[in-house]
């Protein structure tokens, strides 16, 4: 599931974004929608990856049985979407270069599985290193 997010965050990055990515998964495995963080292609902070994937999603009846898998541990703005509509399980494929609110998704009932995929480490490190100031602009520092 986190190759799909994988992919979403490569596209970011070759459209001059922020190269994180995100999919949102019903039970089943099959993808409900799938997105990545568009705060530069759309001069838009609010487009994360996760509210990208959960927006091109659409209206779901229930929330607690899908799975959002993101690139990196969510945000605060982030993990309140996943708490809001009670997703059920959440994959993150990196907290090393960012440690968002996974921790306290684990506390509130959400199942939390965080990869530390070389892949996700690697595009960040090297994101970080090249665009600096991008990268404290979207984490608001
Ligand atoms: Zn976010």
């Amino acid at each position: 599931m986190l190759d799909v997010a994988v992919e979403e965050a490569r596209q970011g990055l070759a459209e001059g974004g922020i190269p994180i990515g995100a999919a949102l998964f019903s039970a089943d495995g099959s993808v409900l929608g799938r997105g990545h963080n568009r705060r530069v292609q759309q001069d838009d902070p609010s487009v994360h990856a996760e509210t990208d994937a959960f927006r091109a999603a659409g209206r779901q009846r229930n929330y607690r049985s899908t799975v959002m898998v993101t690139t990196l541990s969510p945000c605060w703005y982030c993990s309140g979407l996943v708490r809001q509509f009670n997703i059920g399980a959440l994959i993150v494929g990196e907290s090393t270069t960012f440690r968002g609110g996974h921790d306290w998704l684990a506390e509130h009932g959400v199942s939390v599985t965080v990869l530390d995929d070389a892949r996700c480490v690697e595009m960040m490190t090297d994101f970080i290193a090249a665009r600096p100031d991008l990268w404290a602009e979207d984490i608001g520092e």
